[in-house]
């Protein structure tokens, strides 16, 4: 059955979503037992990877500051983000809800699955999305895609189903760049020592977003 076509179709009908792509339960074997796929549905062979971009035009206007009469575009990204999570989420239940039709047990995941006690996730669509070559971690933590660099949002669907999985992508966003970490206004970013991807103390970046109402500047200040 090809399943990937008509996984497609559900995701591209109607403009569901930007970006997809399949990773095999094989690619998140480097992960500790509690934070794989199979730890949430033991017999799972695929991840499906969901993305949609937020507008550029709302993520550059973003600042840590705002000032009495001026626009919030902080307010106005919010609201932005909160419709792409909602449509996100509602492409991840029809995909869940199409394999699971088919015969096999499928769980769509939503958008956000932060324990807020460690700001660990007890499953990383980061990971999920470069498993399923959607694109690269950069510097800044965040997934770097090829079309949206990092202004994307995503969800995930976990299957019974095998799917064609989608090759990984190995490119390298950031070379020479180190924007996110002049930007960071906090310090939680800094430049990755050796052996390191990234060097991000979610801790501080965290005090510092719930301090400020927000921040974001590694994402909106990121070229790519
Ligand atoms: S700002 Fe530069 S270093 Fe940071 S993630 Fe983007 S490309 Fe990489
Ligand atoms: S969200 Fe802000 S504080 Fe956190 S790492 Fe990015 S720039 Fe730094």
């Amino acid at each position: 059955m090809n399943f990937k076509k008509n996984i497609e179709d559900i995701c591209t009908r109607l403009d569901g979503v930007d970006l997809f792509g399949v990773a095999p339960i094989e690619r998140f074997l480097d992960l500790p037992e509690n934070k794989r796929p199979t730890n949430l549905l033991p017999d799972a062979k695929s991840v499906i990877v969901l993305a949609s971009q937020v507008f550029k035009i709302l993520t550059d206007k973003l600042s840590v500051s705002n000032k009495v009469g001026e626009i919030s575009y902080r307010d106005i990204y919010n609201a932005h983000n909160e419709t792409v999570i909602n449509d996100l989420r509602q492409t991840g239940y029809r995909v869940a809800r199409y394999l699971t039709n088919k015969g096999f047990t499928s769980i769509n995941l939503g958008q956000d699955l932060t324990d807020y006690r460690t700001i660990s996730s007890i499953f990383s669509f980061k990971y999920a999305a470069v498993a399923a070559g959607l694109g690269v971690i950069g510097k800044n933590g965040l997934l770097i895609t090829p079309i949206y660099g990092p202004r994307i949002k995503l969800t995930a669907v976990i299957t019974e189903a095998p799917i064609e999985p989608d090759a990984v992508n190995a490119e390298d966003p950031c070379q020479d760049c180190n924007i996110c970490i002049k930007v960071c206004p906090s310090g939680a970013l800094k430049e990755p020592e050796q052996d390191q991807r990234v060097n991000h103390n979610r801790f501080v970046c965290n005090s510092y977003y719930t301090a400020s109402g927000g921040c974001g500047l590694c994402m909106s200040r990121c070229p790519r």
